[in-house]
């Protein structure tokens, strides 16, 4: 399985795994190690651990509920704004990526 990285809004990487959203904690020669976004907030334990493009561990400690669609809602925002920034349309590329969205959402609400 393809990992999904996206950039914060402050430029740092993420992993989208199973509808969490981790940042990197550490990154050692071979491995990065994640920690789930909502870790700080409300002190739940999720955390993740990544060798290039595998997961070798995924805990799955969460005290809270993915959310799929808001973190869909980023990707393309994320990948909107990388291709903006390398001079592309970003009008045209706005449309296409919101038409991609909303085919993978057809597939959950049917
Ligand atoms: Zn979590």
């Amino acid at each position: 399985m393809a990992l999904n990285f996206i950039k914060s809004s402050k430029g740092k990487n993420l992993l989208s795994l199973n509808g969490f959203i981790y940042t990197s904690d550490k990154v050692s020669e071979d491995r990065i190690y994640w920690k789930c976004e909502n870790l700080k907030k409300n002190s739940g334990k999720g955390r993740a651990i990544t060798s290039g493009e595998t997961v070798i561990k995924e805990n799955n400690l969460h005290n809270h509920s993915g959310d799929a669609a808001g973190i869909e809602a980023r990707i393309v925002y994320g990948s909107m704004k990388q291709e903006a920034e390398t001079g592309r349309d970003p009008c045209k590329i706005y449309g296409r990526k919101r038409q991609e969205a909303n085919l993978t959402k057809t597939s959950f609400s049917s």
